[in-house]
């Protein structure tokens, strides 16, 4: 066994225990680590680093659909959550509380935001008085407390990193199309940005937001075939300006409600790129979101500091100018093959590897993370071709995640059927569905699955099929799915 095969081994094979591979994988490539909170998390720099690139791609997507930015308080008074009825039933087992300022015993307790609906409505009924202030158009980027039982790094988490879209509206009409828009923009970040090709649709009531009239989701599926939902999008009616208080006046000077939405992604999505591109190696960042995209590695032989050293810091410097984030490993104690299963590990798109014979011949050996293919170039060239090379490998993730995508939705015309691919395959369960909660229930009761989205085209989601659990008549054709 050679150095670079025994830094491998040390990581558990995802094949043999997903789980275990997943959390390894978060450690080892320092992405994130236990602190003696329970359930609380570090993001260290690399993973931090990922989450910036995650949302500085968000962020010009949503301030160009004319979106801007602001920042609301970390707490919200009790009274306020209690305006909302069905909100605070959906939340409130899992807020943190704050009843003590200093030495102080607190009037009204104070929680910590599970989410910013409440004092964000507050504000809004405040600033809007006419159809002239509207549409509001804030997102925040924040952290958000949620109480949970069992935690697991990036996927479930008590404390979290996100970003919160709430806008108000002059009509329904507006709202709907605002909620539908942010899906859609949220779909096409995952697929360009993430190489996650995801699902997207209606949720069930059951597993809407609570306070919501209707909530939107993209689902994409993990290598272990649970699926993980990546965002959501919430069309609130008018549920939150009445209990808010939210009126304007309008074009007719009659006082209304405002029609608001909300909406979210969070650092969830950084276990959704582990989960989805990672190998026995290690991590894959498709490159657009990788930290490093280049890792430059001389080859330490000899008096290598005087001869390769040169070039391969030539190299990293010609690769920034044009814009790539390119880093050099050019230290001594770790040797070339140590190097080469780390930043494997780490999950780099690109290796370029200049060795005494290479700096010779004026060339550079390019290694492929997410095929491990490799190829020799002249460095007069090097800089286009890394750049076509990481384009390549961003769509090649894509190409591999859609395929794996596809290849497990199946569909089930019966619920021995539906039983038999959840045991055997898992992924995504097309079937027909009812429409009643209670049914529902039944089905993850026994199936451990959920509906993760119904299809919005009509076309898509209709079916002449009974329900594929009690056999009455279909109302829907869903995509069911054990979840994250
Ligand atoms: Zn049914």
């Amino acid at each position: 066994m050679n150095e670079s095969e025994r830094q491998v081994r040390q990581i558990t094979q995802k094949s043999e225990d997903f789980s275990k591979w997943y959390v390894e994988i978060v450690q080892k490539a320092e992405l994130a680590d236990y602190t003696p909170m329970k359930g609380m998390m570090v993001i260290r720099p690399h993973g931090y680093a990922v989450w910036e690139n995650i949302q500085r791609a968000l962020d010009l997507r949503i301030k160009a659909a004319g979106h801007v930015n602001a920042y609301f308080p970390l707490f919200i008074p009790e009274g306020f959550l209690k305006k909302e009825a069905e909100h605070v039933q959906g939340f409130s087992p899992e807020v943190a509380w704050v009843t003590i300022g200093g030495k102080e015993e607190l009037e009204e307790r104070l929680a910590v935001r599970p989410t910013s609906e409440a004092i964000i409505g507050h504000m809004y009924a405040k600033w809007i008085k006419s159809w002239r202030d509207l549409p509001v158009l804030i997102n925040q980027w924040a952290n958000i407390v949620r109480w949970e039982k069992v935690t697991r790094p990036f996927l479930r988490t008590t404390e979290f990193l996100w970003q919160e879209g709430h806008t108000c509206h002059e009509t329904a009409e507006e709202g709907e199309a605002e909620t539908l828009k942010i899906l859609a923009l949220y779909k096409e970040f995952c697929e360009t940005e993430l190489a996650i090709p995801v699902l997207a649709g209606r949720k069930s009531l059951s597993e809407k937001f609570a306070g919501a009239s209707m909530t939107y989701a993209l689902e994409a599926l993990m290598s272990d075939g649970k699926a993980l939902q990546m965002g959501t999008s919430h069309n609130l009616g008018q549920h939150f300006s009445k209990a808010f208080d939210i009126k304007f006046e309008d074009r007719n000077q009659s006082l209304q409600y405002v029609w608001q939405t909300s909406w979210g992604m969070t650092t969830r999505t950084i276990g959704a790129l582990i989960m989805v591109h990672g190998d026995d190696s290690g991590l894959r960042f498709p490159p657009r979101i990788a930290p490093v995209q280049v890792m430059v590695v001389p080859i330490s032989i000899g008096n290598w500091r005087a001869t390769v050293l040169p070039a391969a810091q030539a190299a990293v410097d010609e690769l920034r100018r044009s814009g790539i984030r390119a880093d050099i490993d050019a230290r001594e104690e770790a040797t070339p093959g140590w190097k080469f299963s780390e930043y494997e590990m780490r999950g780099v798109p690109l290796r370029v590897e200049i060795g005494p014979r290479d700096v010779k011949a004026g060339q550079a050996v390019l290694a492929r993370r997410d095929t491990g293919a490799k190829e020799t170039v002249p460095l007069a060239s090097l800089g286009n071709r890394v750049a076509a090379l990481l384009e390549e490998i961003q769509a090649g993730l894509m190409s591999q995640a859609r395929t794996f995508l596809e290849a497990n939705i199946r569909d089930a015309a019966d619920y021995a059927g539906f039983k038999d691919i959840l045991e055997k395959s898992r992924g995504f369960v097309r079937a027909s569905w009812c429409g009643d909660d209670a049914c529902e229930a039944r089905i993850k009761a026994e199936t451990m699955a959920t509906i993760r989205i119904i299809p919005l085209d009509e076309e898509e989601a209709k079916t002449d099929a009974p329900c594929v659990a009690c056999g009455r008549k279909g109302q829907a054709l869903a995509y069911f799915a054990r979840a994250y």
